[in-house]
């Protein structure tokens, strides 16, 4: 039997260097949702918002609305899209395991310079599909980073 792998196409072969190995992240995720929940942890919630050149950012905050005017005083981008929130209740697990999940599925985690403000913002992704597609996916992790964080 041949077991070679010369023969076989690459499994995602357009995914940029900067997303790391999908089963490395499925063996994170997997050992994030067996630890227990921190003592420290808090409620708060999960958003979402888009920004030019398609790319998603995931965060959480206690004060949803204070981070909105935060992110408008520190990055104003009037291209920015603000989508769902999802309230959670150990709010610093839920964002952990989105943020492994969205790599999974992401064709691309850009690390590079904020045009806008010049800082470099961790965890963004870009995803495959259109707009509504991605808006969808994102909520769906979020309530589902939720559920394994209570
Ligand atoms: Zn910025």
């Amino acid at each position: 039997m041949d077991l070679s792998d010369t023969h076989r196409p690459t499994a995602q072969p357009t995914l940029s260097p900067m997303r790391r190995n999908t089963f490395a992240l499925i063996l994170k995720l997997m050992a994030l949702i067996r630890k227990s929940i921190s003592n420290a942890d808090r409620p708060g919630y999960l958003y979402d918002f888009r920004e030019m050149r398609g790319e998603f950012k995931l965060g959480r905050s206690g004060n949803l609305a204070k981070r909105i005017r935060d992110w408008e005083r520190d990055c104003h981008n009037a291209h920015q899209l603000w989508y769902d929130s999802v309230y959670c209740l150990h709010v610093h697990r839920a964002e952990s395991i989105a943020h492994l999940l969205l790599e999974i599925f992401c064709v691309d985690r850009p690390m590079h310079l904020c045009p806008t403000c010049g800082r470099r913002h961790r965890e963004k992704f870009r995803l495959w599909g259109t707009d509504l597609v991605i808006r969808r996916r994102i909520l769906r992790i979020m309530h589902i980073a939720g559920s394994l964080s209570q």
